[in-house]
């Protein structure tokens, strides 16, 4: 990856590893055509400025899904709060404005659109094929396997289902992640084809 979107990436404020990163990078410059990209869970616009520098690469857009306002743990009083991330007209979170800081100082406006809202309700309607999806939205059981449930059925054949946060040792963090990647494999339509850290690249076979 270019040694300035890399920068850029790993300077963004998020919950995504820089190895990880570089691995969705990856994963993203060899999905196959026929579709965009799209993930669940911008936050502040990490993992989309790895996308987003693959999808620019590659002529294609990445749509970036999440109402902004964070998952239960970015809570006041919960573990992975940040108070910067208050929006003090309303005193509630909002992560929109530093993901549309990022993506602009990227120069990645062009590749990488924000979709804002519940992912279960723009999934519902969705209908674009997807060349790759990345999974790492709400991590309770219901929006895990909503997010399974409404948006892995537009991967194309040999399109990507990426999956972050998946914990094989409950020790290591919370199951749903780690759920919805089981119920790909068991499905028989994903083969995994590649493991970092907690990222999970799975490759959608042509048979189903
Ligand atoms: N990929 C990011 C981290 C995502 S954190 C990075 O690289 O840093 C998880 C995000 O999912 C939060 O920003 C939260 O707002 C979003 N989210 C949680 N539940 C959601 C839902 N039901 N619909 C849309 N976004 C959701
Ligand atoms: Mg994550």
């Amino acid at each position: 990856m270019d040694a300035e979107a890399l920068k850029r990436a790993s300077a963004a404020k998020g919950f995504m590893p820089i190895s990880e990163g570089l691995a969705l990078y990856e994963a993203a410059s060899g999905a196959p055509d026929g579709g965009p990209f799209l993930e669940i869970g911008g936050y502040c616009g990490r993992s989309a400025l790895f996308l987003g520098q693959a999808a620019a690469e590659r002529g294609v857009l990445l749509f970036s899904v999440d109402h902004h306002r964070g998952s239960e743990e970015n809570q006041p009083g919960w573990q992975w709060h940040d108070s910067a991330l208050i929006d003090v007209r309303t005193g509630i979170l909002d992560t929109l404005p530093h993901f549309r800081l990022n993506v602009f100082e990227a120069g990645l406006e062009g590749s990488v659109v924000a979709v804002v809202g519940d992912s279960a309700r723009i999934g519902a309607v969705w209908r674009t094929p997807l060349a790759l999806l990345f999974i790492d939205g709400g991590h309770s059981v219901a929006a895990a396997h909503a997010d399974y449930e409404n948006w892995v059925p537009h991967v194309v054949n040999d399109g990507l289902l990426v999956i972050h946060d998946v914990f094989p040792d409950p020790a290591d963090g919370g199951r749903p992640p780690y759920e919805i990647y089981c119920r790909a494999l068991a499905s028989g339509v994903f083969v995994e084809v590649g493991e970092i850290g907690s990222l999970r690249v799975l490759r959608r076979g042509a048979c189903s």
